[in-house]
């Protein structure tokens, strides 16, 4: 899977809408300080699902919305697309996978996948175990790869589960336990009225 283009509107420092393309091979983005670089990884980050406002440099969701400049009025939504190239089907059987995540200023928040309304969840899952994804180590930010040198190896175990790609099952398992758990809660609580009737 590469990375073949990322369209934003509306998504912080990007008003107009903008189209980023990357070939293949090694892309470096240049600029002065303040002109937006990091909002590019910022943008794939919050595609991805990111939910802490902190991760994205702001202090609600809302902040990433274009809030406007002195010659230009803030807009009402935030929306960025990634256009995945996908011919090495990691992520499933079509060429083209686009992920679609958009913001409304009232808080209410959508994600698509391929146009289609989907869930976070499905987006998770549909990265997990790939490589790719929010906690995967496809965005290494500065700081990382000495907090990965210096990891405990309960956390290095992580990143090679990740890597094997065992996450999957792992966070299926929990859940299933939980399930298991709230039904015995259920059952215990039949008993109890069984037990009062009776
Ligand atoms: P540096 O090299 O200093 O890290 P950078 O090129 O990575 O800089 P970013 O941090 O990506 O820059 O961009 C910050 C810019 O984005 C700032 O000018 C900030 O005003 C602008 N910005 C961030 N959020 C919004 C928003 N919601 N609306 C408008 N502009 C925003």
């Amino acid at each position: 899977v590469f990375l073949r283009q990322i369209d934003a509107h509306g998504f912080k420092s990007f008003a107009d809408k903008v189209n980023i393309k990357f070939d293949s091979g090694v892309t470096a983005v240049v600029g002065p300080n303040g002109s937006g670089k990091s909002n590019i990884t910022d943008a794939i980050r919050w595609v991805l699902g990111e939910q802490s406002a902190r991760v994205m440099r702001g202090a609600k969701m809302e902040d990433i919305i274009f809030d406007g400049t002195d010659n230009r009025q803030s807009m009402g939504s935030a929306s960025v697309s990634l256009i995945l190239d996908n011919t090495d089907k990691v992520l499933g059987e079509k060429d083209e996978v686009i992920i679609t995540r958009k913001l409304y200023r009232n808080g209410d928040s959508e994600y698509f996948i391929n146009n289609e309304k989907s869930k976070l969840r499905d987006i998770t899952e549909l990265f997990m175990d790939s490589g790719l994804g929010k906690n995967a180590y496809n965005i290494i930010s500065q700081g990382q790869v000495d907090e990965i040198l210096k990891a405990k190896p309960l956390e290095r175990r992580k990143l090679i589960e990740e890597a094997a790609g065992v996450m999957k099952y792992k966070s299926r398992k929990l859940e299933s336990e939980k399930k298991l758990d709230d039904t015995r809660v259920n059952l215990s609580r039949v008993n109890d009225i069984i037990q009062e009737i009776s």
